[in-house]
């Protein structure tokens, strides 16, 4: 990566800071091992207006039911509609989502016992609920 940055932008990536989103992602994009979560987090902790998703995100917008399915952009669309069109906005929702995954809604076994979301979420509905019902 660090000999495509100098060969071909002469070691300088700052001119990224002042470009329009979508050209500023496509070059970050172009960077060997840069993913699309990779390029928004740069983004938006440079004040462009994207929501990065990582894999917290994406388990916690599915159990909610705010995306059917894994795909990046879907997701991304979902939180950025529904929250303040701000990237400090964008920012800080990403970073609170991905705590709530460390310390709430856990991959293996989601603390849906203390969790807020309880009566708003799909998959307590459909798996914690219904089964502590019975
Ligand atoms: S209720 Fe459970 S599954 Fe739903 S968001 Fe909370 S911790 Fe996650």
């Amino acid at each position: 990566m660090s000999r495509v940055i100098l060969e071909k932008y002469g070691g300088d990536l700052t001119w990224i800071i002042d470009s329009p989103l979508d050209e500023a992602r496509k070059a970050l994009l172009e960077l060997p091992g840069v993913g699309e979560k990779t390029a928004d987090v740069i983004l938006v902790n440079l004040g462009k207006p994207t929501f990065p998703v990582d894999t917290h995100i994406t388990r916690i917008s599915i159990r909610l039911g705010i995306a059917k399915s894994r795909n990046y952009r879907e997701i991304q669309r979902a939180w950025m509609s529904i929250l303040t069109p701000d990237p400090n906005r964008y920012l800080e929702v990403h970073l609170k989502l991905i705590q709530f995954g460390r310390d709430v809604c856990k991959a293996r076994s989601p603390r849906c016992d203390v969790c807020g979301f309880k009566d708003v979420c799909n998959y307590y509905m459909s798996n914690v609920k219904t089964k502590t019902a019975q």
